[in-house]
């Protein structure tokens, strides 16, 4: 049985407006997914009708605020089949998950102590860590990549060390779309006595996050990516280790008891909740989660690895055209260049089409320079994506470069 995705856009009333004259072609999905009407209708209700602040309040506002965030929390446990909704922490997003765990980790860590990221990175899992050790003296290590664009697991199992205290990958590169072994990785690093966390955010929509499965002790992603709002976020973590683990920020809603001799803090999650969270953007999110469930992630996945299946068949075939990255298992994202043509000017000849792709170096010049690259054009189809847009974006660039080609050899077309 497969899900029907026909009535889908119906959910999206932003795709239905004209770019530039003509019909928008969305296809900067790894950078944020629309909205559903859905996640907007949830916001309103709690706009309209609870708007008020949480967990110290004992008037009905506060206490109806309250719960709707908690059943968020709860939503949130399910969604990624958390053991608890004490291993869910609210964020602004997957970077403030990662800056959150880096700096819990600090006072943890000593002269020698190896953090293990890898090439492939976003910044936001590359560069808290790598300010990390260099404020400790712990050593930053970063697993290479193969010429394929796929993690070098040999020289990852021999980079670990009886030193390295946290292995921290993406689950999903946000420039390649490379699909890491994170099964693999984890029982490598749990092996070895380390601990793992997975940078899921370009991972949500590819497959089921199971933290209980892949077993991994930490992990972070963003609400905006799942057609939540931006701003939200979640980094998950075993709860015996959140109990461990220091609080990174301080001030009202995470403390247990405050005098002037000390500060007592809260249990987990809260220990990590400093402030007024932002309440309607954490009750949107769960409503993302619930309405990317109804559809079912693998069906999502199934659609959206169709789509880009046909983009990497369909731009194979543009001999000026040349793919970024030919990893075995791809999901989400295709990067490709066109020859003679800088990857800024490909974006923006394709907006004056309609067409909304990335360009630039996504957050991950590591993985660039790795690479020979100083930047690359990327597609992320969602599953309310059709083939015939996809079809639109390889006529895009065939027009593209027959107009650059033209205009070079001094003729119009
Ligand atoms: N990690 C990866 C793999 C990403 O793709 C992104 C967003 N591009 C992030 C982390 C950071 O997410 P945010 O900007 O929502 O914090």
């Amino acid at each position: 049985m497969s899900t029907d995705f026909s009535a889908v856009r119906e959910d999206f009333p932003i795709l239905r407006q004209k770019v530039n004259g003509k019909s928008l072609v969305y296809l900067d999905n790894a950078a944020t997914m629309q909205m559903p009407l859905r996640v907007m209708e949830a916001m309103e209700t709690q706009q309209l009708s609870r708007h008020a602040n949480v967990h110290r309040g004992i008037h009905y506002l506060s206490e109806s605020s309250t719960r709707e965030l908690e059943n968020a929390r709860d939503a949130l446990a399910g969604f990624i089949n958390a053991r608890s909704s004490t291993e869910i922490i609210f964020t602004s997003g997957a970077s403030q998950s990662l800056n959150m765990l880096a700096q819990s980790f600090v006072s943890g860590l000593g002269l020698g102590d190896e953090i293990l990221v890898t090439v492939m990175e976003h910044h936001s899992n590359f560069v808290p860590w790598q300010q990390l050790c260099l404020r400790t003296g712990a050593v930053f290590r970063a697993v290479p990549v193969t010429g394929n664009g796929e993690l070098d697991m040999n020289a990852f199992r021999a980079m670990l060390t009886p030193r390295t205290r946290l292995v921290s990958v993406t689950y999903v590169s946000n420039l390649l779309g490379t699909v890491n072994p994170v099964r693999e990785i984890v029982r490598s690093a749990h092996d070895n006595g380390s601990l793992v966390c997975l940078d899921c955010a370009q991972a949500m929509r590819h497959a089921r996050l199971d933290v209980q499965e892949l077993d991994c002790d930490f992990a972070a992603f963003s609400g905006h990516k799942i057609g939540g709002p931006t701003g939200t976020g979640v980094l998950y973590g075993r709860l015996e280790l959140l109990e461990k683990l220091p609080p990174a920020c301080f001030g009202g809603g995470m403390v247990e008891r405050v005098t002037l001799e000390g500060t007592t803090f809260a249990a987990p999650p809260l220990k990590f909740e400093t402030g007024t969270p932002n309440i309607t953007g954490n009750i949107g999110l769960a409503a993302a989660a619930r309405y990317l469930d109804a559809f079912g992630i693998e069906y999502i996945a199934e659609r959206e690895n169709a789509l880009l299946r046909r983009a990497v068949e369909l731009l194979s075939a543009l001999p000026e055209v040349e793919i970024v990255g030919h990893p075995q298992n791809r999901s989400g994202v295709l990067s490709f260049n066109v020859r003679c043509l800088h990857c800024f000017d490909v974006a923006s000849m394709l907006d004056r089409l309609g067409i909304a792709v990335r360009s630039g170096h996504h957050c991950a010049q590591p993985l660039l320079d790795a690479m020979g690259l100083d930047g690359t054009v990327r597609v992320s189809p969602a599953f309310y994506n059709t083939f015939e847009e996809i079809d639109a974006l390889a006529e895009g660039l065939e027009r593209i470069i027959r107009v650059t080609k033209g205009a070079r050899n001094g003729k119009h077309s």
